[in-house]
Order: C-alpha cells, then structure tokens, then sequence
C-alpha cells in the first residue's frame, strides 16, 4: 500500500493540480496497488514519515502568503522526511515555496522553507503559455509537456532542474532550466495537470515510492495510447512554432 499526502488541496489548486494526486492514484490502482490519499489543510497535523508521496499543487500569492506560516511550522518534519527519501512532487506556488523566498510584483517578501537552494523574484511580465522540456528519468531522456503562468522567476543555486527548456520559458525564461530536482524532491512550473499529461513521469514517481519501501518494481506497463498521441502532438505543435 502506498500512503499519499495532499498538503493544502483547498488554497493550493490552481488549473486543477489535484489532478495530480488522481493520476498518481489511480496508475497505482489500474496495477492493483492499494494506495491512501490524505488532505491536509491549514492547522491539521500530519507525520510526513507515515507517507510515500506527498503532493503541493500551485496558486496566487495571497494563498501562498495565506499558508506559509502554517508551513513553516512543519519545516522540520518535512525535511527530515526529504532526507529519508520522501518522493515530493511541488508545482509552481508550492514549488517556489520550498526555497528561500519568493518576492511578490509588489516587493513582498514571501519567506520560504529553504528546503532547495533557489529564490524566486517576481517579474515585469508574467511568463505564461505552453512548454516542452526534456528530462532525465532513469537514465532516459523523455519529453515533459504542461503549461505555465507564474510572475516569479525562480533562480537554481547549483541545484538540478528538472529539464531543460525546448518550448516555453521554463524558470526564469534566462538560463534555459524549468524545474529542480533534489533527492526525491521533484519542482516544476508546469499545471496541466503535469502527471496525466506525462505518464512516464507518473511512473518514474511511483517507482521511486515503492523502491523506498524496497519494492524494486517493474510496473506492469498500462494501455497510455491516448496520453502518449496526446503528448507527442503537444510536442511537434510547439517544436513547429519556432
Ligand atoms: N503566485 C505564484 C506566481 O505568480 C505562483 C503561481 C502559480 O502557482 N501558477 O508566480
């Protein structure tokens, strides 16, 4: 049985990032893989020990400035949790969240938990539209698709991204990197949601949850027709429009 955290679903769901957590599900539950899903809102308590997979989905800067005292207040859990592997997924509001700070178009100062080493500044323009990066999941290259809308630009401190841009603006629409990956901590601007657009990424992250708990699965492989005719045509409509 996997367990699944879904911090924040009321104020962190912008474009439906939940979908994330029902795509991660239910590719567990088309293999016979038992999974728990549990919300966590503002002031509830939870052990992030007690979980494989825990999802942030993204949102405007009054929610995130909303939650992140309630936040902060789970910092030390959550990166002890980090440290023992907890397999993360963070989208764009709750991606930002997990660095140092995000600064606001109005110059607030939204403090974060620095569990990543980047911050986010917010922009003149919003950096919105389709993308395509490419990324490296066990060892293979694969084409990540989704959209974003975000006025921060979020700047890597020597950490990974978690691909580089071929469509779109990616972190900071600079240095070519969308995203950032740190132990089992996967960050990424794109809504979509990503997961049901990207079904080889829903995988990798299963995979690296059960291997946590020592089964070396080899997922049985799903019928991914639709997604896999759907993502490549994202991907050749956005590589021809340059
Ligand atoms: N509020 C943040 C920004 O504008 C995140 C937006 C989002 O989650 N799409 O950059």
């Amino acid at each position: 049985m996997l367990t699944v955290c879904h911090l924040y679903p009321d104020l962190l769901n912008l474009y439906g990032d939940r979908g994330n957590v029902q795509a991660f599900t239910q590719r567990c539950r088309w293999r016979g893989l038992p999974v728990q899903v549990k919300e966590v809102n503002l002031g509830q308590p939870v052990e992030f020990a007690d979980y494989d997979f825990l999802f942030i989905g993204g949102g405007s800067d009054r929610e995130q400035a909303l939650l992140v005292t309630d936040l902060k207040n789970r910092v030390d859990a959550l990166r002890m949790a980090v440290d023992k592997g907890l397999v993360v997924l963070a989208i764009c509001g709750g991606y930002q969240l997990l660095g140092r700070y995000y600064r606001t178009p109005q110059g607030k100062r939204i403090p974060g938990l620095s569990l990543l080493d980047f911050y986010t500044e917010a922009g003149e323009q919003r950096l919105i539209g389709n993308v395509v990066i490419e990324a490296e999941l066990a060892g293979k290259k694969t084409k990540i698709v989704g959209f974003e809308n975000h006025g921060g630009k979020t700047f890597l401190n020597g950490l990974k991204p978690l691909g580089c841009v071929l469509s779109g603006h990616g972190n900071n629409g600079q240095d070519g990197w969308e995203g950032a990956r740190y132990k089992n901590v996967f960050c990424s601007y794109l809504h979509g949601p990503l997961l049901p657009k990207n079904p080889v990424l829903t995988d990798y992250l299963i995979t690296l949850a059960l291997a946590r708990k020592g089964y070396a699965a080899q997922l049985v492989a799903l019928d991914d027709e639709i997604e896999t005719i759907a993502n490549q045509a994202m991907v050749e409509r956005l590589s021809n429009k340059k």
